[in-house]
């Protein structure tokens, strides 16, 4: 009996690995223009880090963590999304301290016990990108724009949308006017929406029911509740992302699936997924960095989900992994055979991509292999060549042959082979 993957978890093959560094390098460069820098932070975590921060009665920490107890006891957890690791790492290594504003990305894995289908899985990726130093309206502007960016630059379409979710000076009228809504129907809504409804009701309104949704459409909305200051700023942002043409529309309905969410807050969304359409979120965090014990720092980020990307992008174009070689060697010959092996080793060290057969086989087939591969040329090398130093080039699109003079010296065989290539 053979092993086979967990359920949910998924092997991403060389032929599906083209998209993603394509993805992944337009998405790295736009983040490097933007003036973000990479930060790498672990899988595993103290459980309590999600606890605390994604809050007790979401989806996440009521249903999906990876938690686990370590053999020291200790409980742990596999990460289910990438903020809280990044502000763990901010506060622990003092990042603060390099500047007033930090912009931070990771890429990686992700952990959720979701009901695996169609874009939802178990394992999955995401880019994360968190800002932490600035309230300017201008930073969710730009944490937008970029989201967009990364969407455009890529080749994908999708809309935006944005909500503002209050802060803690704000909410509380909110809460207290949904509370009483809630109330009315408690009866028709579900065992987590009813259960909710008295430990976190904003929480309510991410329910995935279609009956609670339906419930809900009459909803009090929070944006008609924010205090000055957070309804100023939304008006702001809204204002600033009309002046990048950045394309957006207000869901006065969406909350977030996690608690710590502030003021901002948007989603990217594409119809071409059916209900896995949320390709990318995220929103404002003010009071995050000081729940965790750091200093009073706002910030704002965003995750995108790289498996619906990819999808996405599957559907409309093919990407090639990796790249073919410059040139395969072919060798006949036992002496040819072993000094082929040795310039082998001195092209790749010459920066070419250099393949050749080590199994012995026939002059036909070394050339069928070269052919395969999509080598850009060929160079045969045989024992009489050898002694003549003389090897043919064969370029492979055009199947011209070139009789090559190489220097006297082995040592500088390499670079005149990579000479004669980059002059063809
Ligand atoms: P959804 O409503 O689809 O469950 P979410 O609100 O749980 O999404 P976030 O926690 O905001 O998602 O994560 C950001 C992005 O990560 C999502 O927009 C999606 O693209 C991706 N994502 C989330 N969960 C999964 C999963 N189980 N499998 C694949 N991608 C996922
Ligand atoms: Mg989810």
């Amino acid at each position: 009996m053979s092993i086979k993957a967990l359920k949910g978890f998924k092997d991403i093959l060389p032929d599906e690995v083209g998209l993603w560094q394509f993805i992944e390098q337009t998405a790295r460069d736009i983040f490097h223009r933007y003036g973000f820098e990479e930060i790498k932070v672990p899988i595993l975590e103290k459980t309590e880090l999600f606890v605390r921060t994604i809050g007790e009665s979401t989806d996440i920490v009521e249903k999906e963590m990876y938690t686990f107890a370590d053999r020291n006891g200790s409980s742990v957890t596999m990460r289910p999304e990438g903020t809280a690791p990044v502000i763990r790492s901010y506060i622990e290594n003092g990042l603060y301290v390099r500047g007033s504003v930090q912009r931070l990305y990771t890429i990686g894995p992700m952990f959720r016990h979701e009901r695996p289908q169609k874009g939802r899985l178990r394992q999955f990726h995401q880019m994360s990108v968190e800002t932490l130093g600035s309230n300017s309206a201008r930073i969710d502007t730009e944490v937008m724009a970029m989201a967009w960016q990364v969407l455009q630059e890529i080749g994908l379409q999708a809309s935006m949308e944005i909500n503002s979710l209050g802060c803690p000076a704000c909410r509380p009228s909110f809460k207290e006017a949904l509370l009483e809504f809630l109330q009315l129907r408690l009866e028709s809504l579900c065992e987590d929406c009813r259960r909710r409804s008295s430990s976190n009701p904003l929480r309510v309104l991410d329910c995935k029911s279609e009956h609670c949704q339906a419930e809900y459409a009459t909803a009090p909305a929070i944006i008609d509740h924010l205090c000055t200051a957070c309804s100023d700023h939304f008006a702001e942002v809204r204002q600033t992302l009309d002046l990048l043409d950045v394309p957006y529309a207000v869901n006065a309905k969406m909350v977030r699936g996690l608690d710590y969410y502030t003021r901002t807050t948007f989603e990217l969304i594409t119809t071409e997924l059916g209900a896995q359409g949320a390709i990318g979120a995220g929103g404002r965090y003010d009071g995050l960095v000081q729940q965790l014990g750091g200093p009073e720092v706002p910030g704002i980020g965003f995750a995108m989900g790289m498996e619906r990307l990819v999808m996405l992008l599957g559907q409309k174009q093919k990407v090639a992994a990796g790249a073919a070689p410059d040139l395969f060697l072919v060798t006949l010959g036992e002496a040819a055979s072993e000094k082929g092996f040795v310039l082998l080793q001195m092209l790749r060290s010459k920066g070419l991509r250099v393949m050749m057969d080590h199994e012995g086989r026939s002059l036909k087939n070394q050339m069928k292999q070269a052919d395969k591969c999509n080598a850009g040329f060929a160079l045969i090398l045989g024992d009489n060549e050898l002694a003549k130093r003389e090897v043919v080039l064969k370029d492979m699109y055009s199947g011209e042959q070139k009789l090559v003079d190489l220097p006297s010296a082995f040592a500088d065989w390499a670079a005149a082979i990579r000479e004669k290539i980059r002059q063809q």
